[in-house]
């Protein structure tokens, strides 16, 4: 995946090094918090509640945590900044199609360990997540070592694919397809949660279809990167993790999708290119 010299719009917070949240370590607090934001996490955490998205009973949050704003330096903050607005000029761009206007994330904030969200408490175990509350992604880089080692998704193309899907929930909350979702349901294989994730999953694939076409052409995913992003997407599968952690595989406790699910959608987004293509809401069959 070619991405060194795309645009950079600066649209990071960069809370590292601010250390954990004080005062938070045990587990009630973070139990609470984890099944609150569960919902937009990037499938890893089994414990999502659907009706926790209302907002009702959520904890206030503590003092929030303010990180840099603007582009670090480093190689890797500086790849999801490039990624990040790339995924936002593809956004632009298709929003411009159909007369609406695109407004990119809040920030995606990068941060180690445990950080203040308007979610409540985001942690690293909970993997990448977007929270509709503050609009920003959650992010802490560590998840890449995870995503090549525990997931077996290799290469930055796979990383990709998790900040666009985390930007496809954005999309999803611009159009009010999250509180579509709400309506249907939190867990099982057809459920609300499931058809936004693939939802989120083919908007990946819609992202990876124009990358090329935008930012100055400078960045661009070939035939081996679209390969990487469905690896990526069958890894992360409800199936294959629950075969990981338990040994077996149990579709009623779906929140995200199989692996073939959301290789499937994120294949249909990225041959098709239109947003179109990603109804999971209407589709018959997942
Ligand atoms: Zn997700």
């Amino acid at each position: 995946m070619e991405w060194r010299g795309g645009r950079a719009s600066g649209n990071i917070e960069d809370r590292r090094g601010l250390g954990p949240v004080a005062g938070i370590g045990g587990l009630g607090a973070g139990g609470v918090v984890l099944a609150l934001i569960g919902y937009f996490v990037f499938g890893i955490d089994p414990s999502t509640t659907l009706s926790a998205l209302s907002g009702a009973g959520q904890p206030a949050p503590a003092e929030q945590q303010q990180g840099v704003r603007g582009t670090p330096q480093d190689p890797s903050a500086r790849f999801v900044d490039v990624v990040e607005t790339n995924v936002d000029d593809v956004w632009t761009q298709i929003f411009q199609q159909s007369g609406e206007r695109y407004q990119p994330p809040a920030a995606v904030v990068l941060y180690d360990q445990s950080t203040t969200t308007g979610c409540g408490l985001g942690q690293s175990v909970m993997g990448p997540f977007y929270c509709p509350n503050d609009q920003k992604i959650y992010l802490d880089l560590s998840f890449w070592q995870e995503l090549s080692g525990r997931f077996g998704a290799q290469g930055d193309a796979a990383k990709a694919y998790v900040i666009a899907h985390e930007m496809g929930h954005h999309v999803q909350h611009l159009t009010d397809q999250d509180q579509q979702a709400r309506r249907l349901g939190a867990r099982g294989a057809t459920s609300g949660s499931v058809r936004l994730e693939l939802q989120a999953d083919c908007y990946a694939g819609v992202w990876a279809a124009h990358a090329s076409q935008v930012s100055g052409g400078r960045v661009a995913l070939g035939p081996k990167d679209i390969e990487d992003g469905l690896r990526a997407a069958s890894a992360v599968g409800d199936d294959t993790l629950q075969r990981a952690s338990q040994g077996r595989v149990a579709p009623d406790s779906f929140t995200h999708g199989s692996s073939a699910q959301r290789m499937r959608w994120f294949r249909a987004g990225a041959s098709t290119g239109d947003p179109a293509s990603c109804d999971t809401f209407r589709a018959a069959s997942l």
